[in-house]
């Protein structure tokens, strides 16, 4: 039997409310799709602690700058499907760009604070996008609980915010960053990049445990990045968003001097043309 799918909010919601009126707990794993392993790890944790697990793939037009990759963005539902299906998914929701914003949509959810630096500042609109689409989402699916990646680490204090400031009753799992063997943090736009790229690209994730072993010893936020910066530089990569310390849930810049409270240090870096972000615990 293969994976149902459906691309409207009201079969959705059908399916999700025959499964809460037979007192089924019902998870929810929200994507933009070219599956791999990070999201599975994500959709088997959803297993762990729901009774059905909904899938969405959406790429969200709407988190996208101007010249960044929508449209080269890598679509495959096919292959989505069968790997959904393999981890136990129960229902793929696949809506059309019309369906999630009908024309005359002109309503933009917004986070101050959180979704204001990192990513933030170097992806002009992005969080509104984000906020917006992972809202409409929770709403349209009512889900138990959802669960998201700890890759998009500033994503999820975003999405723990606006989840508390609208009261949206659902409970949101982080998941564990899934990387490969090099360190390299998984990540559908890792397609993007050519051989001589994927053999540089680890070096995003080896800096920043270096920041973080910098900090350990005692260095200075301001120090431990600057030493990144030039570190990235140094591995060819063409352009340095940030490479910055901050408070692990709201993200606020630490410091000046050595680092005592719960820190997160992320980074954004492009390689050839495409855009990689990682992130650690301090
Ligand atoms: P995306 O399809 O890139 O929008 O990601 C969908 C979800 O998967 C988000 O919650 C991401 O944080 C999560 N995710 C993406 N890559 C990874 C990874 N390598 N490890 C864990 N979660 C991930």
């Amino acid at each position: 039997m293969s994976l149902p799918i459906v691309r409207t909010v009201a079969d959705l919601r059908a399916q999700v409310g025959a499964w809460r009126a037979e007192g089924r707990r019902v998870g929810f794993v929200p994507t933009m799709g070219a599956l791999h392993e990070g999201h599975l790890s994500l959709l088997r944790l959803a297993g762990q602690q729901a009774d059905r697990v909904v899938a969405s793939v959406f790429v969200n037009p709407t988190q996208f700058g101007p010249n960044e990759d929508f449209e080269a963005y890598p679509r495959d539902e096919a292959r989505d499907a069968a790997l959904l299906e393999e981890v136990g998914c129960a229902l793929l929701y696949a809506p059309a760009v019309a369906e999630m914003y009908p024309s005359g949509a002109s309503t933009t959810v917004t986070v101050a604070g959180v979704s204001e630096p990192l990513d933030g500042a170097a992806r002009p609109g992005h969080f509104a996008g984000v906020a917006t689409v992972v809202t409409k989402l929770l709403l349209q699916c009512g889900p138990h609980l959802a669960v998201f990646g700890k890759k998009d680490y500033q994503q999820l204090q975003v999405i723990r915010r606006l989840v508390r400031d609208l009261d949206i009753p659902v409970e949101i799992l982080a998941g564990p960053i899934v990387r490969a063997e090099d360190g390299l943090a998984l990540s559908s736009r890792n397609a993007y990049l050519s051989p001589a790229e994927r053999e540089a690209a680890p070096a995003l994730s080896r800096t920043l445990a270096h920041v973080a072993e910098r900090l350990h010893a005692g260095a200075s936020a301001e120090a431990a990045e600057a030493e990144a910066v030039a570190a990235l530089k140094a591995a060819g990569f063409a352009r340095i968003d940030y490479v910055e310390v901050r408070g692990a849930e709201d993200l606020a810049r630490l410091g000046p001097g050595p680092v005592s409270a719960p820190a997160r240090v992320l980074g954004a870096a492009v390689l050839g043309r495409t855009r990689l972000i990682d992130n650690l615990a301090v």
